[in-house]
């Protein structure tokens, strides 16, 4: 006899056919986050500052590439991990939830890299070597704040020299540690994400639990057509239906705004509902798009959106504006 599905199992095997998340390519996710920078870098009003982000980029990418040669955590430290990616199981929370994280401190020396990478740089200023100096220099109970503060998404406090620098060295940590997700996990929390993550954070990231800083509508061959956020912190990418609001999840007046004259692969996707926007980018129109870097090369659509009185979903992690 055949079996006939309801519509529940139907709608959840059609759910189950979208990829839930793309993991991010430690091979070359800085190296391209660095080549975009440079590319948006020419002829633009922030020239300087990302090719500065291209050069920390780089650094990210060595970093990252060197970290991949160490060996995972054993002993307590791995003990202490997996008690918590269990925990995180069973209460259907993102297995490396980024905030209360027990981190090595590993991203300390991966920050004081990144601080040497642009101080010998040829093309930094003297004032941004004398910044990254500084941030060298600052005592590690301090980093140690500062990154909690962040990782917890806080802005009171917030060491506005140091932040771009330690977001930085706090990416290179969390996309090994999310791309050391066994192949098994990463299944898992691909087919469970839309059933087991409890709605009031099907706004976060999957994987560590922090905003995304843009959306994607892909254009390459598997995920043709569907859009993915891209988590600010481990740059892991997981799916949310288009005309949706990705901060307070209204379909209901969705709007789309561009620069006239800007690049069309670029959109702010502004919600009537709760006055937030954030950027939307279509590689259809642009296959080298790369969120991070286009968001921050295209601040002049952030001018427009805030005299229009619409406030950004969150920020760009490798800016911090002390205005706020
Ligand atoms: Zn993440
Ligand atoms: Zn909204």
């Amino acid at each position: 006899m055949q079996r006939i599905l309801d519509p529940a199992q139907i709608e959840s095997f059609a759910q189950r056919a979208i990829p839930r998340i793309r993991l991010p390519d430690p091979a070359n996710l800085f190296a391209r986050r660095a080549e975009r920078l440079r590319e948006l870098g020419r002829n633009h009003v922030i020239g300087d500052y990302l090719r500065l982000m291209a050069t920390v980029s780089d650094a990210q990418q060595a970093a990252l590439d060197a970290l991949s040669l160490l060996p995972p955590p054993s002993g307590q430290a791995a003990g202490e991990v997996e008690q918590r990616m269990a925990q995180a199981r069973t209460h259907a929370m993102p297995p490396l939830q980024a905030a209360g994280w027990p981190r090595d401190n590993r991203w300390r020396t991966i920050l004081n890299e990144l601080c040497d990478a642009v101080t010998v740089s040829a093309g930094s200023p003297d004032a941004v070597r004398a910044a990254c100096t500084r941030v060298r220099e600052r005592p590690a109970a301090h980093l140690e704040e500062q990154a909690n503060l962040l990782l917890a998404d806080g802005t009171e406090g917030v060491d506005a020299e140091a932040a771009p620098f330690i977001t930085a060295a706090l990416q290179v940590y969390w996309v090994h540690l999310a791309t050391s997700l066994t192949l098994d996990a990463a299944r898992d929390l691909a087919l469970e994400h839309h059933s087991a993550v409890p709605v009031d954070v099907s706004g976060v990231c999957p994987v560590c639990g922090t905003l995304p800083v843009a959306s994607v509508v892909r254009a390459d061959k598997q995920y043709q057509g569907y859009r993915y956020l891209h988590c600010a912190l481990c740059s892991t990418e997981w799916h949310l239906v288009r005309v949706k609001c990705s901060h307070c999840l209204s379909t209901e007046g969705i709007a789309y705004q561009g620069i006239e004259g800007g690049s069309e692969a670029i959109r702010a996707e502004c919600c009537e509902h709760c006055h937030t926007y954030r950027k939307i980018l279509y590689q259809e129109k642009d296959m080298e798009i790369e969120p991070v870097a286009d968001d921050l090369g295209s601040l002049a659509l952030d001018l427009l959106m805030a005299e229009e009185g619409y406030h950004r979903g969150s920020g760009n992690p490798l800016l911090w504006q002390t205005s706020g």
